[in-house]
């Protein structure tokens, strides 16, 4: 259930209906939006009565969701949630846009890499520490090390870091590390693991899971919200179909109807979606048309030498020509890039 607050409810009409809500054995969850404030209620079995809190001063209406997943719902927040890392965003109006190798290889590289980048004005770097590899004969990660690597990064560019926690036994250790927590596509069933990153209060990007409908993506998304921490991106990367052409079958549906279900942004990694480096400009550009918040690349120096996924890494000259497509691409869609990306690329028109 959902509670909507009249636009003018004063702030302890607001407390009065959070105390109900607690004094009942549920959970409120406050949106505040520019629209309205709503109150998404948790921890019910059962539908509970609607007239319970219409009485209530400072209520407008309540909404009894029919959908199986609520707090992540464009029901329980009508505006698109913004998600905040250090002095960026998620989710606003101008593109998200991070890239980086695949797995971080050595200090040198990921170093390399973040500084070609960073000068770019990528606000993200991306990077495997702990590599869910489907041989456990492939490369694993560099682990701690890796992480510490791309801290190192971090501190040297200014930017924010983004890597993969595969299991909640490192979740503490790659949580002081990264700005945002990725979720891989083989963990996003992975429910306890969702519900611990539910308790922290950091940024989360949850990546389909290669055979999840959209309806439990959403749910994914709803286990961590249900803990609390509502600071959630979505990922679309590419599900499987009968089609192996390409490594994934890349799903832009996903974007439109997850804005039009959910609050929370959507971005696309067309990098794995595709798996193949000369789909990736194509299917970034689509998917910046769809409306995505932003896009996931892998770039890698040399791919040819990279120790995973470099059939699909950008070499950063490539990287570079899509950023500056995108450049004239993002404002025909009510988007912006970041400032450092466009002046020097129209300086090179
Ligand atoms: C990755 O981003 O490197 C990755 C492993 O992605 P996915 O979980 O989507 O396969
Ligand atoms: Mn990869």
């Amino acid at each position: 259930m959902i509670v909507l607050m009249d636009k003018q409810a004063a702030r302890t009409d607001l407390e009065k209906v959070k105390q109900k809500i607690e004094s009942l054995g549920f959970v409120p969850h406050v949106f505040v939006s520019a629209q309205r404030t709503t109150i998404g209620i948790t921890g019910n079995k059962e539908r509970i009565d609607s007239d319970l809190f219409l009485s209530m001063a400072g209520v407008e209406d309540v909404i009894q969701v029919s959908k199986p997943y609520k707090l992540v719902s464009r029901e329980a927040k009508l505006d698109d949630t913004i998600i905040r890392v250090g002095k960026d965003e998620i989710g606003g109006s101008e593109l998200t846009i991070i890239a980086g190798p695949c797995s971080v290889e050595s200090r040198t590289q990921i170093l390399e890499i973040a500084g070609i980048l960073s000068d770019m004005g990528v606000k993200f770097l991306r990077g495997g520490a702990y590599k869910p590899r489907t041989s456990p004969y492939s490369f694993q990660g560099l682990r701690e090390e890796g992480l510490e690597y791309l801290k190192e990064a971090a501190l040297k560019t200014g930017m924010h870091v983004i890597t993969e926690v595969k299991d909640t036994e490192t979740l503490s250790l790659v949580a002081e590390h990264a700005d945002v927590l990725q979720v891989g596509s083989r963990n996003m069933y992975n429910y306890s693991l969702l519900e611990r990153i539910g308790k922290l209060r950091k940024p989360v990007l949850l990546k389909r899971a290669f055979s999840a409908t959209i309806e439990e993506l959403m749910m994914a998304g709803e286990y961590v919200a249900s803990q609390g921490n509502y600071q959630i991106v979505f990922c679309e990367r590419g599900i499987r179909s009968f089609d192996s052409s390409t490594r994934n079958s890349l799903d832009l549906n996903a974007v439109p109807l997850i804005k039009r279900l959910s609050h929370l942004p959507i971005i696309v990694d067309p990098s794995h979606g595709t798996g193949s480096w000369d789909l990736v400009m194509p299917m970034a550009q689509a998917a910046v048309a769809a409306g995505a918040d932003g896009l996931m690349i892998e770039v890698h120096q040399d791919p040819t030498s990279a120790l995973s996924d470099g059939f699909q890494s950008l070499r950063p000259d490539k990287f570079k020509l899509l950023l500056e497509r995108l450049s004239r691409l993002a404002p025909l869609v009510g988007k912006s890039i970041p400032a450092k990306m466009a002046p020097s690329l129209i300086m090179n028109n």
